[in-house]
This record gives C-alpha cells, structure tokens and sequence, in this order.
C-alpha cells in the first residue's frame, strides 16, 4: 500500500472537505487508533454515526452472518430482515404506519419533503434558521447556512426560514400553501441548540390546525443520543413523518422515514431508492437496535451527559460563552473561532467536532465511559485555560 495516503488522498479526494491530517485505522467502542498506534477517545463518531461505539461485536457479526447469505435486495421482493427492522422502527413511536428506507440523512430528509408535498398537495416548506437538514437540492433548501446553500441557487422553491424557538414566527408563515414545517428538536450542525418544548408542540398545534404536516428531523438527535431513543420523546411529540439516520444501522449508510397517518398511503413508484433497505443494512440496523436497548443506551446517555454538562459548566474560562446540551450531544460555544482548539484537543487524544465557527461539538458513542469523558472534560479544561493564537483566516464551511 502506497505510503503516504494523506497526499494520496490529497491528490484524488474531490476537495469537498476542510481534512484534519489524521490517518485512522481502527476502532473499537468509544476509541480509535491512527497509523502509528496512537490512541483518541473519539467524541466525534464519524459525525454521530458511531452510536453503539466503533464495531460493536454484536454489529460486527450480524454484519458478518447476513453478507455471506445476501447482500443486496431490492424493496421489489420481501426480505425477512426488513420485515422485521420495519416493524420495529414503526414501533418507536406509537402512532407510526410505515417506513421508508434509504441511505442517508439527507435522502430521509428529501423523501419527507416530497412525501408531504405529495400529501397535501401543496408546495410550501417552513424551516427554522440554524437548521441544518442535508445537502442534496431539497434538504440543502430547508438548511439554513448561506454558505452551503448560495453556491446552488436556484434552490427548490417555496421554502422560507424561521428564527427558532420563535412561536410568533411560526404563526405568520404556515399558511395555506405551506405541506410542512420540518424542525430539528435539538439544532446539531447549527451550534447545539436545543429546541423549546413549548414552541415544538406550537409547531405542531400549528400544522394539525392549518392542514400542513410536521416533519422533524432526528437525522442526529435520534437512536438514543439525546437521552431517550427519539429527542420526541423529552416533549410528546408526535410529528407526521420523522426522519432518522446517522446511527440507526451501527455505521453502515441507512437513513429512514418514519410515516403517520396524516400523510396517508403513498402510491406506487412516487419514489425508491436502489440501496435502500438492502440485507446487508437491515440486519446491521436490527442488530443495533438490539444492543441500544440491551445497554439502555438511551439511559447511559442521558445520566452521562448530564454530568458531562454539569462537568463542562465548571469550567472557569473566559473565553467559554455557552455550555448546552442534551444528553450526549454537547455544544461548547467559545467566543473564538474553534479550529485550533479542536487540533490542541487533538494533540491531547480527543477528537470533536466543529458546530458553526465557534462551537465544540461533542457526539461521543453512547457507550463511552465515565473515564474517558473525564478525559475529554480535563483536555477541554486545558486547551480553554488560555486563548491560542489564531492561524490565517480560513473558510470555515
Ligand atoms: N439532518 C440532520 C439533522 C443532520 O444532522 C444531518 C447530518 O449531519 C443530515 C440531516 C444529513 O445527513 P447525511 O449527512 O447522512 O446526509
């Protein structure tokens, strides 16, 4: 193998991505390794996805088991592992009909607009400012970030945004135009923001009384991350489609659309996906779904977190402006840009994430343990003890 695969990778990958020079070979649980055996308490599980830890043994054979019988299947035939991972996703939340299987967040988030625009008939798409919902031609016009989205204009038409947690807001731009409001419950990509339980039930309220559906995304909020299995849960909530992904198949690409009864049966051929629901992805999401109640993930993650919040809020830096969160989805909002500090928390063995320009976002594997978080709290502890100078300005994007 060729030696040097960061200018390897350099000189082929598309250019898409702000990379962090690190060359990752293996992973188990909350950690990975890179190429010369150094170890990384990793909190940002390949953005999230990394739910049950890396290779989870359970994930690892069930994996193993289905590729050897079958590994692609096409929706057109049945297949006892989507049956049953159906089923169970229905069963997530009470008042579900019926799930659409894809492959990433962004195509959950695509097939819910264009089921609710087929449903009502109507074009219209309110989504909240700070949201972020994916980046093909339909999400990336419900996400918010002028950056991702001016490139690509036009974008889909009939989507407006919203301030978040602003109920008045909401009230003036559903009409009788609008097919759905789609909201996060807590914001992820846009800075941590935690969703006001009254204001989503609002959303709701608003979309039953005026004929709209209401899409809420947990395409990173859901499978147990936020300290119940759906972020719904913390507020009753009860949307007409729910999109889900990241986690849900322990790793392997799987998004999915949860669907209510106000959305009605779709017909025939309106959409489809060629990968989606494969064997190979079911029997790693059942397989998931099994270990996340097995290891009352939700629950782990809900008591972790909370002492992770309250361990972060103890820290006495001046450049911390904002500590929140809910369960083990973890936003530190600095009044500096956070690039150096996510490489100085590098060099200290912990990898995160970025949030915006000025969050450190932390999505660790919901098994974690209490040590490791410790020795994230103490290497955020140390790089926020004094300010690092800032490198030449760089696109953030
Ligand atoms: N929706 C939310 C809330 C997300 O956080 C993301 C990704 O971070 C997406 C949608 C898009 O998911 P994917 O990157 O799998 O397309």
């Amino acid at each position: 193998m060729h030696d040097d695969w960061i200018a390897l990778e350099e000189q082929h990958t598309s250019g898409v991505y702000a990379k962090i020079p690190l060359r990752v070979v293996r992973g188990a649980g909350a950690r990975v390794w890179d190429a010369q055996g150094q170890e990384y308490v990793d909190c940002a599980a390949g953005h999230g996805v990394a739910i049950v830890g890396h290779c989870h043994p359970q994930v690892v054979a069930a994996i193993r088991e289905q590729a050897e019988q079958l590994i692609t299947c096409s929706e057109m035939f049945y297949h006892a592992h989507r049956a049953a991972l159906q089923a169970e996703l229905v069963a997530l939340m009470p008042g579900m009909e019926r799930v659409f299987l894809c492959n990433s967040g962004t195509e959950a988030v695509e097939a819910a607009i264009k089921f609710a625009r087929l449903a009502t008939g109507r074009p219209g798409v309110v989504a909240a400012r700070n949201g972020f919902h994916g980046r093909t031609m339909g999400a990336l016009s419900a996400t918010w970030r002028p950056e991702y989205r001016r490139p690509f204009e036009p974008l889909v038409p009939g989507f407006t945004h919203v301030p978040y947690n602003d109920p008045a807001a909401l009230e003036e731009a559903v009409g009788p135009d609008t097919a759905a409001v789609i909201l996060e419950v807590v914001q992820g990509e846009g800075g941590v923001r935690p969703g006001d339980g009254a204001y989503l039930r609002r959303a709701q309220e608003l979309c039953r009384e005026r004929g709209a559906l209401f899409i809420v995304d947990e395409v990173q909020t859901g499978m147990g991350r936020t300290g119940r299995m759906l972020a719904c849960e913390h507020y009753g909530l009860q949307p007409d489609l729910l999109c889900l992904g990241k986690g849900i198949a322990g790793g392997l690409p799987m998004g999915a659309v949860l669907i209510g009864p106000r959305v009605g049966r779709l017909p025939h051929s309106v959409h489809g996906s060629t990968f989606g629901g494969s064997p190979l992805a079911c029997a790693a999401a059942l397989a998931t779904l099994r270990v996340i109640r097995e290891e009352s993930l939700p629950e782990r993650s809900a008591e972790l977190g909370t002492s992770f919040l309250s361990r972060l809020r103890g820290i006495s830096s001046p450049l911390v402006r904002e500590v929140r969160g809910r369960g083990l989805m973890v936003g530190v909002e600095l009044r500096r840009r956070v690039r150096p500090y996510l490489a100085a928390l590098m060099e200290r063995g912990v990898l995160a994430l970025r949030a915006g320009p000025t969050v450190l976002r932390f999505l660790p594997p919901l098994v974690i343990s209490p040590d490791d978080l410790e020795q994230v709290a103490r290497a955020v502890e140390e790089v926020l003890k004094s300010p690092i100078a800032e490198g030449p300005e760089e696109s953030d994007g």
